[in-house]
């Protein structure tokens, strides 16, 4: 009932802005989530704070709650006073929507409105507190956009709040995830704001920091590999690094070596340690029918006995694979033993042997 008071309160100092009230829904208690109530338009962290203030202020002034009702032929359809009456179609029965309301059969036609004193009426058929001290305070939850943007959202917005006895259980767990907050990062409350600030600062600058050098390393691996080349047409480029354990910088150097050597086919290995782990693989060449042949053998040398271990596929001259279990010296061989086959037939088919 509070939530419910309160929404009439707050719709109706919004419309002194010229800001009707769309639509509003209540979360079922114990949520934690907030009611809202949706505008036409975002509103800014300072319109936020004047409206929250105002609707504090005629709380403290403990206005009046009642229900008044009119029958429909008394005109209390598309009366032009209140709200919510203009959209009544003309054929009302004055059913309740709301469930607990029970409506006996002769009330058809019952309009009822909720009046706050001096500031508002509407017709509405749900349960309200008798008066606005019951809602104890109101609490407009701030937008999502910067606190100093003076353009808030042009399309239909959801504006959040809360109040009554919702409100101060939303106050106790907004106050301890603050808390739990402020230990994560390691600092007090009162520096919390400054601290995940910096923070988030500083992992954009280490953000930057890797992608300038993972673009270092793949240009000395990709150079140091083309020296490797030295007329084989196959290539296995085995790197065992967390930091660079994606298909993006693999993909990087097959294509830097492919660039070089259109005909070479790149096999490009990234493996950690542990059982946990899944390990990649990725083959790429210009020849797509090459590629197509070295990823294919990976795969069987890898699945060994009946065990499917390697997922993936690909196209266009790039495969991909996640192969799932623990790397050691006995994968190194098969790989080793794949890609020699493949160098052999490689150069046959070349018509040179390297
Ligand atoms: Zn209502």
């Amino acid at each position: 009932m509070a939530i419910h008071t309160a929404q009439h309160l707050l719709s109706a100092v919004l419309d002194t802005y010229n800001l009707p009230t769309l639509s509003w829904s209540m979360t079922q208690y114990p949520s934690l989530d907030c009611p809202y109530i949706e505008l036409s338009r975002g509103l800014t962290w300072k319109e936020v704070e004047e409206v929250e203030e105002k609707c504090n202020k005629l709380i403290g002034e403990d206005l009046s709650v009642w229900v008044e009702t009119s029958m429909q032929e008394d005109g209390g359809v598309d009366g032009e006073g209140d709200r919510e009456s203009r959209g009544i179609p003309k054929d009302y029965e004055g059913v309740c929507h709301f469930t607990w309301m029970i409506t006996r059969a002769d009330d058809k036609g019952v309009i009822r409105h909720i009046n706050i004193d001096g500031i508002d009426r509407n017709a509405c058929c749900g349960t309200q507190v008798p008066s606005l001290s019951h809602c104890s305070s109101i609490h407009i939850l701030p937008p999502s956009i910067p606190s100093t943007s003076t353009t808030p959202s042009k399309s239909p917005t959801r504006i959040s709040f809360t109040a009554g006895p919702r409100a101060l259980r939303y106050l106790r767990h907004s106050s301890r995830q603050f808390s739990l907050t402020a230990q994560a990062v390691g600092c007090g409350r009162q520096d919390l704001v400054e601290r995940a600030t910096r923070n988030e600062e500083l992992r954009r600058e280490g953000a930057d920091n890797v992608k300038g050098l993972r673009g270092e390393l793949g240009r000395l691996v990709i150079a140091d590999q083309i020296s490797r080349l030295n007329g084989k047409k196959a290539l296995w480029v085995k790197r065992d690094e967390r930091t660079t354990h994606d298909f993006e910088f693999m993909g990087n150097i097959a294509s830097g070596v492919n660039t070089s050597d259109p005909d070479a086919v790149t096999l490009v290995t990234s493996t950690l340690p542990g059982k946990d782990q899944t390990q990649l693989v990725l083959v790429q060449s210009s020849d797509q029918v090459k590629a197509k042949e070295l990823f294919d053998a990976v795969k069987a040398a890898l699945d060994g006995d009946g065990e499917k271990r390697v997922k993936g596929g690909g196209a266009k001259g790039r495969f991909m694979g996640k192969v799932e279990g623990k790397w050691g010296k006995a994968e190194d061989i098969k790989i080793s033993e794949v890609v020699d086959k493949v160098r052999v037939s490689l150069c046959v088919r070349g018509g040179h042997m390297s």
